[in-house]
């Protein structure tokens, strides 16, 4: 009989995150201070994060040592899984093997808590009372909500006000946990009334979101940061704990994978189950492909401009080099609200401008369409977000088909979408609209952002 399930014992939990700057041929352009357009130093960052993320953020060591605090509560849920996805194989008629990495499994669902952990715990450690911070789909504030209650911080949320319509039962776990969540566009900041003047019917954006989450932090330099859950370099090196557990277990199966493949929103579950793999492309000369996979809604890798851009829509933080649609950008009203963003993270970005990573779109109908097949063949009920990852590992495992030639996939099963059910209703029901920006969208946005490259 075939090993459905790859597991970890404990004790063989990774005890280091990888840094994949140590081996990027060329480095990412460095941030630069949004009033100075300066390289960003130490000092500027630590404003708005812990010190030891301010310091991983700019770090070019290989590994960093996971601390025993964070290792002990990722043992609440990790070593995740690797699945082998035998009936969904079976279902597609492939000659392809079909592994998944299991990032459900965690408290809140999803793979946000591996480094909310981290982020929790180093403030903690700081003498940090309060995180404030912004909320797409919930994922995020739901996972800080979790970890911040460890170590008994405050936690303000401002979440994007069509999930917070959306997805009630995201804001009550955050409730459950002990956060204070809020809808974004608020009355709380400036940035929030500012957006509430020109259009009391504004449904948010997880820019406009970040922009109030930030205010909230600098009001309240003594006791207060800000923490952000995908894009920035520091929680894209947490989340390698995803693949460096997934190379272990790949062994364990025998197997290589040609093909690694995580959805994108910010590239954080993305770089997690892709970096380490990528470690061996650059270090032992190796050639997996690894995929990043985008809503056609929000097309940043596939359609967006390389650029200099702010990470919110007020232009308060650091300006990063990225694939950007512009700051301003406002992505159709999809289900998969954590794939919402108009920017990549900088390591991403510049990997695939060096043609390191490839990067694929998908329609939310067809990503809900794999997102069922899934849960038909496999039985978990995949987050919208992760259904686009799905997509792309069908795509290959029927052009293994066409071509009659087996290869093995991997991708990450970012979350499960037991709270997302709303999706699937509208979808089963034919009622979802694919939605595409026109060039002259993407290029108005774009256009106004100021050219520093
Ligand atoms: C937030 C989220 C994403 C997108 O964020 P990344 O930083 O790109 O990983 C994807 N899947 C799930 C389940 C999420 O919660």
């Amino acid at each position: 009989m075939k090993t459905r399930k790859f597991i970890l014992p404990e004790h063989r939990m990774p005890s280091a995150w990888y840094n994949i700057v140590a081996d990027m041929p060329r480095k990412p352009l460095p941030p630069l201070h949004p009033a100075t357009r300066q390289p960003l130093t130490h000092a500027d960052l630590s404003v708005l994060f812990a010190e030891e993320l301010a310091a991983q953020e700019l770090s070019t060591e290989r590994y960093i040592e996971i601390p025993d605090q964070v290792q002990a509560l990722y043992r609440i849920w990790r070593p995740a899984p690797l699945v082998r996805a035998i009936e969904l194989e079976k279902a597609l008629d492939t000659p392809a093997r079909i592994y998944f990495k299991n990032e459900s499994v965690s408290p809140a669902g999803s793979h946000k808590p591996n480094t909310a952990v981290p982020q929790a715990y180093y403030n903690h450690r700081q003498g940090i009372r309060r995180l404030a911070t912004e909320t797409g789909a919930g994922q995020w504030g739901t996972s800080i909500a979790f970890a911040a209650r460890h170590f008994g911080m405050e936690v303000q949320v401002f979440m994007v006000k069509v999930s917070y319509e959306q997805k009630p039962y995201r804001r009550l776990m955050m409730s459950t946990w002990g956060a204070d969540c809020v809808a974004s566009p608020s009355r709380l900041t400036a940035a929030g009334r500012t957006a509430l003047d020109r259009d009391p019917g504004c449904s948010g954006s997880l820019g406009l979101a970040i922009s109030e989450a930030v205010e909230t932090a600098m009001r309240r330099p003594e006791d207060t940061r800000y923490c952000l859950g995908s894009v920035l370099n520091h929680v894209l090196l947490h989340q390698t704990i995803i693949g460096e557990e997934a190379l272990m277990q790949m062994e364990m199966a025998d197997d290589e994978p040609d093909v690694v493949i995580g959805c994108f929103g910010g590239g954080s579950n993305f770089a997690g189950i892709g970096f380490p793999f990528l470690r061996r492309n650059f270090r032992e000369g190796k050639r997996i492909r690894v995929v990043a996979v985008e809503p056609a809604s929000c097309p940043k890798l596939t359609r967006g401009a390389f650029q200099y851009d702010f990470g919110d829509t007020a232009g308060l933080t650091p300006l990063l080099p990225m694939y950007t649609l512009g700051h301003e950008f406002q992505p159709a009203d999809i289900h998969s609200g954590g794939l919402r963003y108009h920017g990549a993270g900088s390591i991403v970005s510049q990997l695939l401008r060096d043609g390191h990573i490839e990067a694929q779109s998908v329609a939310q109908t067809e990503a809900l369409g794999a997102g069922v097949l899934f849960a038909r063949t496999e039985g978990i009920i995949p987050a919208p977000e992760s259904t686009h990852a799905i997509a792309a590992a069908v795509r290959e495992a029927l052009r293994a088909r066409e071509e009659g030639r087996p290869r093995t996939i991997l991708f990450n099963l970012s979350g499960h979408g037991m709270i997302d059910l709303y999706a699937y209703q509208q979808y089963l029901a034919g009622a979802l609209k694919d939605h595409a920006p026109t060039d002259r969208e993407i290029a108005r946005t774009v256009g106004r952002l100021e050219r520093i490259l």
